[in-house]
């Protein structure tokens, strides 16, 4: 091998970010080659992170060490908790951002880390040597490393659209990639097509702001960051309006020159964030839809008018645009298009991100068919990790699964089933919501984090306080107990049983808030807020998670029976043609997962476990 880095990731997105800087801290040294330093981190969409389920997703970036969530707590200029008056089990950290610092903070972040160089450039081909990959050809020469990462997001082979108007680029204003494609077609990984799209950006100061209804972030707000301190971020409103029947016949009536209808675009978009003109027609019997004007920085002009995402013409994004409630006299500072890219069948993938045909190559991001700056962010974190870790030698790998974390069920999902449209995380496709929370993504994974190297040493002192912290007050908590007569005179309606009840006992009451109990238990004043936050969640869920943790182990079971890299699917008996061809395919890694594949029969999942036991 020549001498070169240990790991080059092509592409600064979200994928990328997380995934140079992942390498970085496991010790690889690693080089980031992207187009532009000052695009690195941009966000070519909403300019917003976290959410439902995305929320938690980068808590558990942040929980690993990843960036994203330090990064946002510097750059959002507001802060809410999705469904904050539901359980924790459901809730989502969101917040809007100021992109611009986002993507300074992000830079910044990037030029000081640790075994980690910046470099621009334009990737256009695979390197290879003696059948292996062994680099990248930037501009031209040939820069080697042991393990590539690709996470080149909306640019391979991109063509937007705007109307009848085509223009080829990777997102807006700038140039896609030609090369990649056809060496990742050589290396026999399959290639699909999808698609997505972004609304115009407004003038803010053309608005009529007096006709839309102001949206405020939460008061106090909470950080994604377990590592940010004192937060009080300066918080700024965003608004909400909405589209008008006016709205929906300029849009219905002009479908014949949709892209989407007209037959231009063929590929499929992301289902759950559709494009305007595919609300109307899917959802006919509306005749409103919300929109939220978000502001896209603190001081400059621009507005993101989330919901309108399309591709119609530009004549017909002004008319409208301005049978809007407060946009009649707005002026569009960019046009809205939609763009169509290549993307890699996920299923091409180990549960690592390595591909399986090509070993050290590892793929994040929407070019493994997702979309979303979280999803994208923890995969890249995943891939840099992996590809670090292998190398350096070490044998060691961050795998994740669906009872752990919901970047263990996007992996499971994206490399089981494969995607048919752009891949959205959301909290429904949990099946462990309960034990899986924003709240405890630390608690869940910074352990593992500390186990595998990826996790630094001021956090791993901080993340260990904490948990001796809640140990010591979960014994604590124990040890006080009141009979129900005195907690009737206090004001608790409790059964005279003849039993005493215990601090965490009083939370599985209705509206039973931590405050409630400490006016009971005064000794318990002086938990620390973060600490107390879990004793109050575990109090209120003991039974349903008592429950969950079972399920979790009979899930656990199925998990740890491993199917062989090169296990041959024709020596089973029982296994028609077609499930053996699927099986084949996707070569899932574990029983579990062939469980969870498409068109897969309880029977044949029997047939294979029996082959595998050697009955
Ligand atoms: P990106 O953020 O796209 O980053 C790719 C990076 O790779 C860029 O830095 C680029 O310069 C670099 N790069 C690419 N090729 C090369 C090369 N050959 N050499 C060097 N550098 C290279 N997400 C949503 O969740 N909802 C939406 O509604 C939505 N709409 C979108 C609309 C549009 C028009 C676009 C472009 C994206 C949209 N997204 C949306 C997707 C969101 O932007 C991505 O999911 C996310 O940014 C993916 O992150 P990534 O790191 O994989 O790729």
């Amino acid at each position: 091998m020549q001498k070169g880095y240990d790991v080059i990731v092509v592409g600064g997105g979200h994928a990328g970010c997380e995934a140079c800087t992942a390498s970085a801290r496991v010790g690889a040294k690693t080089l980031l080659v992207t187009h532009h330093i000052k695009t690195i981190g941009d966000m070519s969409c909403n300019p917003a992170i976290g959410g439902l389920g995305k929320g938690t997703l980068v808590r558990e970036i942040d929980a690993l060490d990843g960036v994203m969530g330090r990064v946002i707590d510097k750059a959002g200029l507001q802060f809410r908790m999705l469904n904050a008056s539901k359980g924790p089990a459901v809730q989502g950290p969101r917040a809007q951002a100021d992109k611009t610092l986002y993507m300074k903070y992000m830079q910044e972040e990037l030029k000081n880390y640790p075994n980690l160089t910046l470099k621009e450039g334009a990737v256009e081909d695979l390197v290879f040597k003696d059948g292996k990959i062994s680099g990248v050809l930037v501009d031209g020469k040939a820069i080697y490393a042991k393990c590539i990462i690709l996470t080149t997001g909306t640019f391979l082979n991109g063509v937007m659209h705007i109307g009848r108007e085509q223009t080829k680029g990777g997102r807006f204003g700038e140039p896609a990639c030609y090369g990649i494609t056809p060496a990742l077609e050589k290396l026999g990984l399959t290639i699909g097509r999808l698609k997505t799209g972004t609304p115009a950006r407004l003038d803010k100061n053309t608005i009529d702001w007096s006709k839309c209804q102001r949206q405020d972030g939460d008061n106090p707000p909470k950080p994604f960051s377990f590592m940010t301190g004192d937060f009080a971020p300066d918080q700024i409103p965003c608004w909400i309006t909405h589209t008008t029947p006016e709205t929906h016949k300029i849009i219905l009536d002009n479908l014949d020159r949709a892209p989407l209808y007209d037959g231009q675009i063929q590929s499929v978009g992301p289902r759950y964030c559709p494009s305007i003109e595919t609300k109307l027609v899917r959802f006919s019997g509306r005749d409103s839809h919300h929109i939220f004007l978000e502001p896209e920085t603190y001081n400059g002009n621009s507005i993101y008018p989330n919901g309108i995402s399309t591709s119609v013409p530009k004549d017909v994004q002004e008319s409208f645009i301005r049978s809007i409630p407060g946009l009649e006299n707005v002026k569009i500072l960019r046009y809205a298009y939609a763009i169509e890219y290549d993307y890699v069948d996920p299923r091409e993938m180990k549960l690592t991100l390595e591909t399986k045909k090509v070993p050290n190559l590892y793929l994040a991001g929407q070019i493994n068919g997702t979309t979303g700056y979280e999803e994208a962010a923890g995969q890249g974190l995943l891939a840099g990790v992996n590809a670090g870790l292998k190398a350096l030698g070490k044998r060691k790998k961050l795998i994740m699964d669906r009872a752990d974390s919901y970047l263990g069920v996007m992996i499971d999902d994206i490399t089981t089933l494969g995607v048919d449209e752009p891949y959205r995380l959301f909290t429904s496709r949990a099946e462990y919501r309960l034990t899986m929370r924003a709240d405890n993504a630390d608690l869940r994974l910074t352990e593992l984090g500390i186990k595998v190297g990826c996790v630094g040493k001021e956090r791993a002192k901080k993340f260990r306080a904490k948990k001796r912290a809640l140990e010591k007050a979960r014994a604590f908590v124990q040890t006080l107990h009141k009979t129900p007569k005195q907690l009737k005179s206090m004001g608790f309606q409790v059964n005279v049983d003849g039993h005493n009840r215990r601090p965490l006992d009083l939370l599985a009451y209705p509206n039973v808030k931590w405050a409630d109990v400490v006016r009971v238990f005064p000794e318990l004043s002086n938990i620390k807020p973060e600490v107390a936050e879990q004793l109050e969640i575990e109090g209120i869920y003991q039974g349903y998670l008592t429950r969950q943790s079972l399920d979790i182990l009979a899930f656990k079971k199925e998990e740890a029976l491993l199917i062989p890299e090169d296990f041959d699917y024709k020596k089973v008996g029982g296994l028609s043609n077609e499930i053996v061809e699927r099986l084949e395919q996707t070569r899932p890694a574990t029983i579990g997962a062939m469980s969870r594949m498409r068109g897969i029969t309880p029977a044949s999942v029997t047939a294979v476990i029996g082959y595998l036991k050697g009955k």
